[in-house]
């Protein structure tokens, strides 16, 4: 059941040969929870063929694909099931375009880029493991010309943005989160600081006084930044992800700019949970079965 979790092609496309295939696996990932109907909230149900359920009482039938980023997409649930393996495949350095897909899944852009924005949704941090131990947190911009002329240094057409990261403690990067804020004021970074960082957590900033008023309820050293050096890793992934975005969209919206954060987080989180062991793993659900959870739940653990 650990599909997505793989990385090989050829095991995928043998696994998924036809839509019914998909329905299959997905039936079975929904199997575990258990069947309650939506109309009458009976729990006994019989299969179908096309892996849908019929309730045994009223005779409502339910999908392979409701409730599933799946749900009613009208070029087939194998294409959409490669697409979203194609899209935790890229790598951080080279992000999955619309245009591209479209035109190797024989789709038209416009509907690859619907269907990778719900598929960036589904990528969202639930926000129920927030960071802690050391984190390190700053602002930075993103979009816009970074070509400008001369002398321009200020473009409006940026997005102000912030990121957080947390460390282990031979100072790499275990986890990271990124969102866009309208500017750099203390209500604006709270966001960060109430989405996905823990109380206890260490955080270490620069010197910027936006941070001032958030040191009364989190633990905060600031330091200088000496031009990025305090700052390594961070800096390193806030370098990655503006590339990131830049090289894979030509423009990038006010409002897509988190989803492009969340798929590009989503997938540095996930690759380093299957490096490091999660210690807080304890509830059953950490490292296993991620992106088959997130697929049925529309968010994610990481
Ligand atoms: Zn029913």
């Amino acid at each position: 059941m650990d599909i997505f979790k793989g990385q090989n092609l050829i095991e995928f496309t043998d696994r998924f040969k036809t839509d019914l295939d998909c329905k299959e696996y997905l039936a079975q990932i929904k199997s575990k929870d258990g069947f309650e109907c939506t109309s009458c909230g009976h729990g006994a149900s019989q299969q179908r063929k096309d892996f849908s359920r019929t309730c045994n009482i009223c005779g409502h039938t339910e999908s392979a694909t409701a409730g599933t980023l799946f749900h009613r997409v009208r070029f087939g649930v194998k294409k959409a099931f490669f697409i979203c393996f194609e899209m935790e495949m890229s790598t951080t350095t080279k992000g999955l375009s619309a245009s591209y897909t479209g035109v190797r899944f024989g789709i038209t852009e416009k509907t690859a880029r619907l269907f990778m924005h719900k598929a960036r949704e589904a990528m969202k941090s639930s926000g129920s493991h927030p960071m802690d131990g050391t984190v390190h947190i700053d602002e930075f911009v993103v979009g816009g010309r970074e070509q400008g002329k001369v002398g321009r240094s200020y473009d409006s057409k940026k997005k102000k943005a912030v990121c957080a990261v947390q460390l282990t403690e031979e100072g790499k990067v275990r986890r990271m989160y990124s969102m866009r804020i309208d500017n750099f004021s203390g209500k604006e970074l709270k966001k960060m600081f109430d989405a996905h960082i823990d109380q206890n957590a260490k955080v270490t900033t620069d010197i910027w006084r936006g941070y001032w008023p958030l040191a009364k309820k989190y633990d905060i050293e600031q330091i200088p930044s000496n031009g990025g050096l305090n700052f390594k890793s961070l800096h390193t992934m806030i370098h990655q992800i503006k590339s990131w975005i830049r090289t894979t969209y030509s423009w990038v919206s006010h409002f897509n700019v988190d989803r492009y954060f969340d798929e590009f987080c989503y997938r540095l989180n996930r690759s380093q949970s299957n490096h490091i062991q999660q210690p807080d793993s304890s509830d059953g659900k950490g490292g296993q079965n991620l992106s088959e959870r997130n697929y049925m739940q529309l968010t994610t653990d990481l």
